[in-house]
C-alpha cells in the first residue's frame, strides 16, 4: 500500500502538530499501539512520560496566547534536544506532551524525565516580540512502564495517575506511576 502516492507529503502532514513540529495525537496512538503489540509479541519493555506545562493558563493570560505558542515550541525543542535514537516525543493535546522510550525501564525513563524537567526549568523565557524577559516555565511529568498484555488505555490511565501525582505534590516534578496492580486496587475504593 503506498498511502501517499500521489502527493507525497500528504501523510506526513497528516501525522504532525502544525504548531511544533512534532508528532501529533493520532501519529502517537499509531506509534503507542504498534509499539505495544511488538513489545507484547517480543517480550521487550518501553516507558512512556506524560508531561504537562505549570501554570500555562496564567502564562498564556498574563503574556497572551502568541507568547503560549513560543513557549509551546520551546517545550517541544527542550524534549527533542533531550532524547535520542528510538525515542518519540508528541503534543498528546494542548500543553500536554508524551514521549515513548522503546526498550527502556522504569528507573532509566525517570532519569530521562528528571533531566528533560531540568532542562526546561533552565531555560529562560524571552518574549521574541519586544526582547522582556517573561521568567521560567516548569512541566511535570508522570512516568509508566508498559506491562505486558495490559491495554494502551491503561497504560496512559497510570501514566496519566503519576502526573497527577507529580502536579498535586507541588509540580516541577516527576512522578512515577503505580503498577496495575496498585492501579486497581486504589480505583477499587
Ligand atoms: P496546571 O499547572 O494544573 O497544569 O495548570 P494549567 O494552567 O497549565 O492548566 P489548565 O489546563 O488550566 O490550562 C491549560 C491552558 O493551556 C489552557 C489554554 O489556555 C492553554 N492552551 C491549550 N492549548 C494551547 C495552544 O495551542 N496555544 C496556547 N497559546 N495555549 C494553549
Ligand atoms: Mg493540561
Ligand atoms: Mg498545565
Amino acid at each position: 500500500r503506498r498511502p501517499c502516492a500521489r502527493r507525497p507529503c500528504t501523510r506526513r502532514e497528516a501525522m504532525t502538530d502544525g504548531l511544533t513540529s512534532l508528532s501529533n495525537r493520532k501519529s502517537f496512538d499509531e506509534q503507542i499501539q504498534k509499539l505495544s503489540k511488538e513489545c507484547n509479541e517480543e517480550g521487550k519493555i518501553f516507558t512512556m512520560l506524560m508531561m504537562d506545562i505549570d501554570h500555562f493558563k496564567s502564562f498564556n493570560d498574563n503574556y497572551g496566547h502568541q507568547v503560549g505558542d513560543q513557549v509551546l515550541r520551546l517545550v517541544a525543542r527542550t524534549l527533542t534536544d533531550g532524547i535520542k535514537g528510538k525515542d518519540m516525543a508528541s503534543r498528546y493535546g494542548g500543553e500536554e506532551f508524551v514521549i515513548i522510550l522503546p526498550e527502556t525501564n522504569l528507573d532509566h525513563g525517570i532519569m530521562v524525565a528528571e533531566s528533560l524537567r531540568k532542562a526546561l526549568a533552565n531555560k529562560e523565557v524571552i518574549n521574541r516580540s519586544n526582547g522582556e524577559l517573561l521568567g521560567r516555565i516548569t512541566m511535570s511529568v508522570g512516568v509508566a512502564q508498559f506491562y505486558a498484555n495490559e491495554s494502551v488505555e491503561d497504560l496512559i490511565e497510570r501514566a496519566d495517575a503519576a502526573l497527577y501525582t507529580a502536579k498535586h505534590n507541588g509540580r516541577n516534578q516527576v512522578a512515577a506511576a503505580p503498577t496495575p496492580h496498585e492501579r486497581s486496587l486504589s480505583k477499587a475504593k
